[in-house]
Order: structure tokens, then sequence, then C-alpha cells
């Protein structure tokens, strides 16, 4: 049953009689919760009022230049009443209005539609359309902002920020400040986590709105490669495109001989537990595991890892692993070169049994975390209906355009193949939205960095030694170890490191790697250095602000200059 509701002007704290500036809404259009209505601009800022139901706009009660204070009624919403209805009507908050594609018959034309609304696919959608091309963005999902701002960057970093104030709480407990134990209400913490992912996603449900890209809700597939066919509430559209750009991303690996059940978590489940787990047992040392042993370890579970390569975060130099590794067994136990094979569901607790060499063994935990990787949702696209090609993982094979083997459709992002990342599915977003309007030739980007936002966090970009060892490319390193920093002498964060490998006779940079404090902001300086080709000197003759944490890439990059002062370093 469908209920009519008045949105009035929520309590916007101290402002009253404020000029709207823009209305956002019109008659009919399908709004979700949180999305921004109006735009309203006092003496002290601008700011954009949100919805605070989902529904039909039915009647709109203001226009522009019209005065609102709390209580002011915005427009009444036809929405479900979700105790009354039986689950068969539903309202899909899609941002084109309902009545319009009603009135095309189901069949829609666009140059260029997106399929997947994460990353890669919304930034996709918003580049071509500053190009000047008619986009339409699908997306199963009813939220646009994919894994990344659903269920992964986004929730999973606020999360550690939880974490890290507990950390930093207990800090300095010998050097003159000491608090009470924190009390951890994990239900507000996932209010806040989730308030951040509404109000990140229906920001760019404006964004998609005020560049006038229809975003359809619906899973999509190919009919052939001029057109597609999305089945949103068992009515199919049609869309006829001049070009595609697939950005499907990516979904967790499920380990075959664990059973479906509540306490065998993967990523997406144990960023919305509602519980402590007393103990956790994490089965995958990567960047994703890693993050939420660092997460529920100091939200006081007892956690384990279980890695089967010999190192954590296999592929990282381990000189970087090694610094997070020593600060992660003080709290948790890390088993190394170890296959968890088998589990069992016992008494609401899970059994599990390990290898490891000729060794064997069974523990039992509260629940598991499966995080041995993703993969790539390709296989409901019916890519056979175009001759795309993929390879034996499923990633689907694009040439250096970023083009599939039908040449008007593009992929982008996870579903192309690593690095899982979302500012590498950004940057493919963008340079396939500008191939197809003919402003670029080719991916022009020769590095993504990589950040772990552990405690230390690890960042790295460009070559890496293990790459260089592996391929014999000869390098040069200078490393300086954050001991010598007087920012991280001054911020208890002397566990950590800094290096560049640079090329022995250009001395350009090659690479760089960061272990410690906001490594993952402090890798951004080297990234530039590489792309702009610059050369050690170019660093370590710009002056850096002191005491900085950044100032250890200008060691870093003195060390190798051969012009350091800050340590001494006898002459060869
Ligand atoms: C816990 C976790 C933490 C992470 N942290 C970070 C981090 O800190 N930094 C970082 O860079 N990366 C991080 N990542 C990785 C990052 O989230 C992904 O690399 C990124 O989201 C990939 O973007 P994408 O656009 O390729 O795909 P996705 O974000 O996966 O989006 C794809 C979208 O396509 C939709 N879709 C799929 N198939 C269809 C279909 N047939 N029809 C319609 N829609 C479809 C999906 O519903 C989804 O919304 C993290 C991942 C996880 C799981």
């Amino acid at each position: 049953m469908t209920k009519l509701i008045k949105v009035t002007t929520p309590d916007i704290g101290d402002f009253k009689d404020v000029p709207i500036i823009e209305l956002l809404i019109k008659d009919g259009d399908i709004i979700a919760i949180d999305q921004p209505l109006i735009t309203i601009e006092s003496d002290k800022a601008t700011m954009e009022i949100p919805s605070t139901h989902s529904g039909v706009v039915k009647k709109i009660f203001i226009k522009v230049g019209d005065k609102i204070s709390k209580g002011t009624p915005i427009c009444d919403l036809q929405t479900v009443d979700h105790e009354s209805s039986q689950g068969d009507e539903k309202i899909n908050p899609v941002t084109e209005s309902q009545s319009n594609m009603d009135s095309m018959e189901n069949v829609l034309n666009c140059d260029t539609v997106v399929i997947g609304a994460g990353p890669g696919g919304y930034t996709a959608a918003f580049r071509a359309s500053d190009l000047g091309q008619d986009v339409i963005l699908i997306e199963k999902h009813e939220k646009i902002g994919g894994v990344c701002l659903n269920v992964g960057c986004i929730p999973s970093k606020a999360l550690l920020h939880a974490a890290k104030i507990i950390e930093m709480s207990h800090e300095m407990i010998n050097n003159g400040i000491s608090f009470s134990k924190p009390e951890i209400d994990i239900n507000k913490i996932h209010d806040w986590k989730n308030s951040i992912i509404n109000k990140l996603t229906s920001g760019l449900t404006t964004l998609s709105k005020k560049r006038k890209i229809k975003v359809l809700q619906g899973l999509a597939e190919f009919n052939d490669n001029s057109s597609l066919i999305v089945n949103k509430d068992n009515s199919n559209y049609i869309i006829n495109f001049k070009n595609a750009i697939i950005a499907t991303g990516s979904s967790p690996i499920k380990l075959g001989s664990f059973p479906l059940d509540k306490r065998i978590l993967n990523s997406t489940s144990i960023l919305d537990l509602n519980e402590i787990p007393k103990s956790l047992l994490i089965i995958g040392g990567g960047i994703i595991g890693l993050e939420m042993a660092t997460v529920y370890s100091e939200f006081g579970s007892k956690v384990e890892i279980c890695e089967y390569d010999d190192q954590l975060m296999p592929g990282a130099d381990k000189d970087l692993v090694n610094i997070l590794h020593k600060k992660l067994e003080k709290n948790i136990k890390i088993n190394l070169s170890t296959l968890a094979d088998e589990c069992e569901i016992k008494n609401n607790k899970v059994n599990v049994k390990f290898k490891s060499n000729s060794k064997k063994w069974s523990e039992t935990y509260d629940y598991v975390l499966v995080s041995v990787g993703r993969i790539p949702n390709s296989s409901s696209l019916r890519l056979d209906k175009c001759n795309i090609e993929t390879d034996d993982k499923s990633f689907i094979i694009v040439n250096e355009k970023l083009q599939t083997k039908a040449s008007n459709i593009y992929a982008i992002g996870d579903v192309i193949g690593q690095p899982m990342l979302a500012h590498k599915a950004a940057k493919e977003g963008k340079l396939a939205a500008e191939i197809i309007s003919n402003q670029y030739d080719i991916i022009d980007y020769k590095t993504i960095p990589s950040v772990a936002y552990t405690s230390p966090e690890v960042a790295w970009m460009g070559l890496t030694e293990n790459f260089a060892n592996q391929n014999s490319i000869d390098y040069e390193k200078a490393s300086f170890p954050w001991a010598a920093s007087g920012r991280a002498q001054a911020s208890n964060s002397t566990n950590g490191l800094t290096k560049i490998l640079y090329d022995k006779k250009t001395k350009k940079i090659l690479g760089a790697g960061i272990a410690g404090e906001n490594a993952g902001e402090l890798i951004s300086e080297s990234v530039l250095g590489l792309e702009m080709g610059a050369n050690i000197e170019d660093v370590a003759l710009t002056v850096h602000p002191h005491p900085t944490l950044s100032e250890t890439t200008f060691f870093a990059s003195e060390i190798a200059d051969g012009t350091i002062t800050d340590l001494y370093i006898p002459k060869k």
C-alpha cells in the first residue's frame, strides 16, 4: 500500500527564513532517502536539504526565492507503507522519472551506456556527460556508489577511524595521559558509518541529476553489440547505444569447503556485524583482511590471521610489510604458510582445520572472515552475445584503449583485473569516456598507488623491489628510517620507513614505498614525481616544511643525492 507523506524542512541549526536558490525536484520524480530536494543559501552557508523519505513527488509547496525555516512544508511524497504492504509494491529510487520511462515504451536510446555505478562507472558516466554525450547509467542495486562507497573503501575507513581513536586513547598511557577503557556501542558506530555512506551516495545522485544522466536500476545483460536489456522488477528495458562501458566490478571469493552460515563472514557482512566477536579468525592476510584485523583487534576481539603465503600482503616489499607485521603481532596471532581447508559450525561456533607443512590442528572461533580475493562480475552480462573475451579467471580482456574485442564496448575497473582499487577504476572510467570522445588515444598513467590503511599504514607505487628482482631490473635505493625524523619522534610514529627506488644513471624516480603513519597520504608526492619524470634531485631540492612526515621522502631523496645532513652516512 502507498501513503502520502508531507516532507517538511528539518532542523537546520542556526537558520531562519533562508531563501531557496535551487529546486532539485519536479512533480513525478522518484526520490531516494537523503536525496537533496532544494538548495538554500544564507549569509553563512549554502546547503542542500535532503529528503527524509523515498517516494514519488506528488505536490511541491515551495519555489525558488521562497524563504524557509524549520517545519516549512517542501513537498508531498507518495511512499510505500512497508508495514501494511505485502512486499508486492516497490519504489525504486532511479533518478529518471517513471512517467518518462513509461512513455518511451521501455526502449531508450543513448550515445553511451555505462553498466555499474561504482567509482569506475559513475566517473565514466559523469565525464562522458561533461564531454557532451547522452548517457544512461545502469546499476543493479538501489543505491549508486558501488562496492567502494557502500561496502568497501568508505565504510572500512570509517571503522578504521573508530579503531584509531581507541588506539590513540591508550598511546600516551606511559607519558602522562590516560583515559578509562572505552565503551563501544557497535550499533551507534554503524549508524554513524551508514550516515556517511548515505551522504556520499545521495551526493552522487545529485551529481547525476545535475548532469541529466538517466540512472536506471536493474540488472543489465547484452543483447548484441549495440543494445542491451535491463531487467527491472520483471519488466525489461531495451537500451540502444553507440558505445558501452562495462564497469560491473567484483565480488568476494567464497571458499567452497566453507558452509553458508552467519558466522562465516565476507568483506561485506563484516562491515555490518552488530556484535564484537570474542574471537575472530581472518583467512587471508591481504589488505582487506589486515584492515579488518586492525579494526576488530582495537574493538577488543581476539584476532588470528591465517595466510597461505610466507608473508602478509603477498607481493608487497618485505621491508615495508615487516614493519606492519611486527606491530600487528603484538596483539594478533599470525599464522603464515598455513592453509585453512575445512570448517564446521558447532554450538554456535566455527571449528576450523589448519595445515602447515606436515602439521595439522584445529581451533574454534566465534566468527571467521574469509578475505581471500575477489572475482570479476562478468558472468551475468551475456558477453557471448557480442564476442567479448575473458581470461581464465573471467576478467574481461581489453587493449590499451580499454576496448574489448567489440570495439565500441569498453571495460574498466575491477572487472578487467588488478590492481582492484577505486582510484584505478575511476582513472580508467575517465579515460574510457575521454577515449570515446576522442580526447585521448590510449591509457596514460604510469602507476596506480596501493595503500593498506592499517596501523601503521603501508603504501607503495611504481617499481617495487620484488618486481625489480624477479625481472632483473637494475635500480638504486635510498631508505630513510623514521626514528631519525623529528616529527615521527614527536608523534610516537617512529615505527616507519620511507624508501625511493631510482634509476642508477638518470636518477629518475622509479618507485617508492612507505610504512608508517599516514603513508597513504605521503605516497602522493612520489606518484607525482614518477608521473612528471622527476629525478631524486628534484625532490631533494624542494624545501619541505619542518617538522613533517613528508620530510621523510625529502630525506630519502637527499640520501640518494648525497646531500643529507640529518643523518651521517660515511663516504664510500
Ligand atoms: C572492504 C573493502 C575495502 C576496500 N578499500 C579500498 C580502499 O581503501 N581504497 C581503494 O582504492 N579500494 C578499496 N577497495 C576496492 C574498491 O572498492 C574497488 O576496487 C572499487 O569499488 C572498484 O570499482 P568498480 O567501479 O570497478 O566496481 P564496483 O565498485 O564493484 O561497482 C560495480 C557496480 O556494478 C554493479 N553491477 C554489477 N553487475 C551489474 C549488472 N549486470 N547490471 C547492473 N549493475 C551491475 C554492482 O552492483 C556495483 O554497484 C575496497 C574493497 C573492499 C571490499
